[in-house]
C-alpha cells in the first residue's frame, strides 16, 4: 500500500477527510522543528525552530513550501531554539496573520533566550534573521495559554499538557471536527530535580505526533551519570586543569548546578584550575567557544559536553574528529584537552517513548524520525513502521494524504 496518495481535488478542503501532516524541518534530523497540519480546511503550524548548526536563511525550516498567510494557528511547544528560534522572523517578516500561542513560562524565557542568541550569533548583520527590536515586537503577537486551559481559534480547539523537559514545555492536544491530534514536542517521562515528568493526557488522541530524538537509545540512570559527571570534574581540577562545561543558557545548567553547587563566576580571571559553565551549549561562538579555543591545546584541561549535539556545530565535530580544530579566526589548533560526553538531556528515551505510546493505546502514530533512528537500530523503526501501518489500516484510505 502506498503511503502517498493523490489529492482528491473534487472535494473542497473543509469537507475533505484528509489529514495532512508535513514536517518542514526535523524530519530525519535534529534541529528546526516545524510541522504543518491541515485538516478540514484548517492549517496549523507546530513549532518554528531553527537549525542551531546553520546560520541565516539556511537555518530556517522549509517555510517556502507553505503560504504563511493561510496558517490559522501557530503553537510553540517550548523555548528551545530548535523549536522557536525562527519565530521572531516568522512573526515579523512573513505574511503570517494567524494567532500564536505558548505557555507563560515559555514566553518569558523565549524573550530572554533569543536575546542571548542574537548576541552570540557570530554573523554579519545582513545575514541576521532578526534583530533585538524584531524580537521585542514579536512579543505583542504571542498569546499565552495555561496548562489545561481550552482555547478555540476558528473552530480549532486546543489545550496544553505539561511535557516535563524544560520549564513551561507543553504538549498540545488539538481537536478539529472531533478528531484529536496530540503533539508532544520534546518531552520527558522521567522526573528530574526541577521538573515533573510529562503528563499522560486523560483524553485519548486519535493521532500522535511525537519526537524521537533518542530513537532506540536508553538513558543511563540518573545516579550513574551524576557520579560520572562529578568524578570527571574532580579529575580535571585535581590534575591542575580547567574544566569547561558548555551549557545552553537554561535547562541543563540548572541540573548541573544543583549537583555540584558551583558558584557563579562574575569576573573571570584565568589563573589556574577552575570549573566554568559557559554558553552557548554547542560552542558555535561566544564565551564557551573562546574558552575552548584558549584551553584546548593543554592536555590537563577538559571539556565535558552535557546534552545533545547538532550536526555542523563544533560540539558535534569534536565527537568524531578528535585531532584538530579550526578557530573562529581560521587558525588550526591541536586538540589535546580531554573530551567527555554525558547525556543530561531531558528527552524521552526508547523505553519511555514506547511506554508512552502503549499507555495511550494509540492506533495512529506519526513519529518525527530523527537521525538516531535512521542510522542503525531496526527495533524502533519496526515499532514506528507498525504504528504507521496501523494508522493507514485503521483510517479510511481517503483520510490520510501524506506523511513526508
Ligand atoms: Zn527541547
Amino acid at each position: 500500500m502506498s503511503l502517498k496518495r493523490k489529492p482528491d481535488s473534487q472535494v473542497p478542503a473543509e469537507e475533505s477527510d484528509q489529514l495532512i501532516i508535513r514536517p518542514l524541518g526535523a524530519g530525519q534530523e535534529v534541529g528546526r522543528s516545524c510541522i504543518m497540519i491541515e485538516f478540514k480546511g484548517k492549517k496549523i503550524m507546530l513549532d518554528c525552530g531553527i537549525h542551531p548548526g546553520l546560520t541565516g536563511m539556511d537555518a530556517l525550516p522549509f517555510v517556502d513550501l507553505i503560504e504563511a498567510d493561510e496558517i490559522d494557528l501557530l503553537l510553540i511547544s517550548h523555548f528551545h531554539l530548535d523549536h522557536c528560534g525562527a519565530l521572531p522572523w516568522f512573526l515579523q517578516k512573513t505574511s503570517f496573520k494567524g494567532r500564536c500561542f505558548m505557555t507563560h513560562a515559555s514566553k518569558a524565557i523565549y524573550r530572554w533566550l533569543l536575546s542571548d542568541y542574537i548576541k552570540v550569533s557570530n554573523i554579519a548583520t545582513e545575514q541576521m534573521l532578526y534583530t533585538e527590536s524584531d524580537l521585542e515586537a514579536s512579543m505583542d503577537k504571542i498569546e499565552t495559554i495555561n496548562f489545561h486551559e481550552e482555547k478555540d481559534v476558528l473552530g480549532i480547539k486546543f489545550w496544553a499538557y505539561n511535557a516535563g523537559h524544560v520549564l513551561g514545555a507543553a504538549m498540545f492536544m488539538i481537536e478539529i471536527a472531533g478528531v484529536k491530534i496530540l503533539y508532544t514536542g520534546d518531552f520527558s517521562r522521567q522526573e528530574d530535580r526541577h521538573l515533573m515528568a510529562a503528563e499522560i493526557p486523560t483524553v485519548k488522541p486519535d493521532v500522535l505526533i511525537t519526537e524521537s530524538t533518542y530513537g532506540t537509545h536508553i538513558h543511563e540512570k540518573r545516579e550513574e551519570r551524576e557520579s560520572r559527571f562529578t568524578n570527571l570534574v574532580h579529575d580535571i581540577v585535581t590534575r591542575g586543569g580547567r574544566c569547561l562545561i558548555p551549557v545552553f543558557a537554561l535547562g541543563r545548567a540548572q541540573q548541573l548546578l544543583h549537583i555540584s553547587n558551583l558558584e557563579e563566576i562574575d569576573h573571570f580571571d584565568d589563573v589556574g584550575p577552575c570549573v566554568v559553565m559557559a554558553s552557548p551549549g554547542m560552542m558555535q561562538s561566544g564565551l564557551s567557544r573562546e574558552l575552548f579555543e584558549s584551553w584546548c591545546t593543554d592536555a590537563k584541561n577538559g571539556v565535558i559536553i552535557a546534552g545533545y549535539y547538532v550536526e555542523g556545530t563544533l560540539g558535534k565535530t569534536i565527537l568524531f574528529e578528535l585531532e584538530e580544530i579550526t578557530t573562529m579566526v581560521g587558525q588550526k589548533l591541536h586538540l589535546k584537552m580531554s573530551f567527555d560526553y554525558i547525556s543530561f538531556s531531558a528527552h524521552t528515551d526508547y523505553q519511555q517513548t514506547s511506554k508512552f505510546i502503549r499507555i495511550l493505546k494509540l492506533p495512529h502514530v506519526v513519529s518525527i524520525l530523527l537521525e538516531v533512528i535512521c542510522s542503525t537500530d531496526e527495533t524502533f523503526q519496526q515499532i514506528v513502521q507498525t504504528a504507521v501501518t496501523k494508522l493507514y489500516q485503521s483510517l479510511a484510505p481517503s483520510q490520510v494524504e501524506s506523511v513526508a
